[in-house]
């Protein structure tokens, strides 16, 4: 294996590395406290040809592949793991699955929008009562003429609120029947559809989660995403790419943590000397950069054969399983370097210690994960 990172990859890498520096660090842990979600910045990167990285060019995106896109995620994690958490959704779940399963009328319509962030993208699949039982859900798209009338609640959506549109996987055939749910494209201000409750969080704080309601939302049959009852196949389809974002913004969390730990461990003293110098501080920096890099190629892996067109669904599952329990040890031994500041808001790696563990449950928890792997190891 031989993942050289490639100039155009390096380019992109310090252009996101430098917006975060001088756009997103000066306020990270005001937008933390506050849990305010800077939808500005969004646009800014949409600007930056970030919000839509693998649209190709002829839809108005940069027409770039997944190691830039994971280079960006990454990048901005290093700094803000909610920015990097509303990055990641934008890309690869909604505009992800408009460009994998959209007809050329919905993607000339959709994608311009959703590159530039003119419009931002919402995906829901979650529900109260189904998060890791997605097939079981309850929300409803009843066929009425040329209409679908679609009632239910999504939760725990990324952008529920502030969406400007939303991909939408509503149940259309018997619970629990094979091939029972189908994809809607829904714009905000259509009648019938509205953001609920907004989600106060332990991290990803500046990062929007909330509910999406549909109450006898009525949408044109012209709204439907694929085949009546290719829902769910879609989904898990759009969740491979999507766990390689999650597996990019884990490791993007791991490697600030590591970073902050590899500075502070150098400046800090005690017993007159750096606490470097301790075994059981540098074996702890020991453990970070190896597993980091573990993550790191198992992450790559995934990406060279999702741009080869080759299957990844193990490899996928694999790179966001354990690059994001990588994420939660190395936040939580960060914490443990730093020690007492460690524990307060003035240094970074406790933001890093809470945000890191959205990784281990978004777009699959990592028993799930477990259940995927095992499943094709087995096969
Ligand atoms: C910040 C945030 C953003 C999110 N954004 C989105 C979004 O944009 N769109 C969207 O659709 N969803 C989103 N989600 C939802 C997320 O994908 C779900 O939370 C996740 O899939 C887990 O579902 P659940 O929370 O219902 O947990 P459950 O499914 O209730 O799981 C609870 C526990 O049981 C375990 N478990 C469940 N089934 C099994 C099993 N068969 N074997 C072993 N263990 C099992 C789980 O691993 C977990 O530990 C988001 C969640 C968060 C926290």
């Amino acid at each position: 294996m031989n993942f050289d990172t490639s100039e155009i990859t390096q380019q992109v890498a310090a252009s996101a590395r430098e917006y975060a520096h001088q756009h997103i660090r000066p306020h990270v842990m005001e937008w933390d406290e506050t849990q305010e979600f800077p939808l500005h910045i969004f646009k800014e990167l949409g600007k930056l040809g970030m919000m839509g990285v693998l649209v190709p060019e002829h839809y108005g995106g940069s027409g770039l592949g997944y190691f830039e896109y994971s280079a960006v995620i990454q990048e901005i994690a290093k700094v803000c793991g909610s920015i990097g958490l509303s990055v990641a959704a934008h890309n690869s779940l909604c505009t992800g699955h408009i460009l994998a399963f959209g007809n050329e009328e919905q993607k000339q319509k959709y994608l311009p929008k959703l590159a530039t962030c003119e419009w931002l993208g919402a995906w829901g699949l979650t529900e109260p009562n189904t998060g890791s039982d997605a097939g079981n859900m309850k929300t409803t798209a009843v066929k009425e003429g040329d209409d679908w009338v679609i009632n239910g609640t999504k939760s725990w959506i990324t952008h529920g609120r502030s969406g400007d549109v939303a991909v939408v996987v509503c149940r259309t055939g018997e619970p629990r029947a094979k091939q029972n749910s189908t994809t809607f494209i829904v714009e905000r201000g259509t009648p019938g559809f509205s953001g609920g409750k907004k989600e106060n969080k332990l991290g990803m704080r500046a990062s929007e989660t909330a509910e999406m309601v549909f109450d006898n939302c009525r949408i044109p049959d012209s709204q439907r995403m694929g085949e009546v009852g290719a829902g769910f196949v879609q989904s898990m389809k759009v969740l491979d790419g999507g766990r390689i974002s999650i597996a990019a913004l884990s490791l993007g969390i791991a490697k600030g943590a590591y970073e902050a730990s590899i500075k502070y461990s150098k400046e800090r003293h005690q017993f007159d000397q750096p606490i470097s110098n301790f075994q059981g501080i540098s074996f702890k920096l020991a453990d970070m950069a190896t597993e980091i890099m573990a993550a790191e190629m198992l992450l790559n892996q995934a990406c060279d054969l999702k741009i080869r067109g080759k299957k990844m669904t193990k490899e996928a599952a694999m790179a966001k399983y354990y690059a994001s329990e990588v994420a939660v040890k190395v936040s939580t031994d960060a914490v443990q370097i730093f020690g007492g500041y460690g524990y307060t808001k003035d240094f970074p790696v406790e933001k890093f210690y809470r945000d890191s563990k959205l990784c281990t449950i978004g777009e699959g928890t990592s028993e799930i994960q477990k259940i995927v792997i095992s499943r094709e190891v087995l096969r």
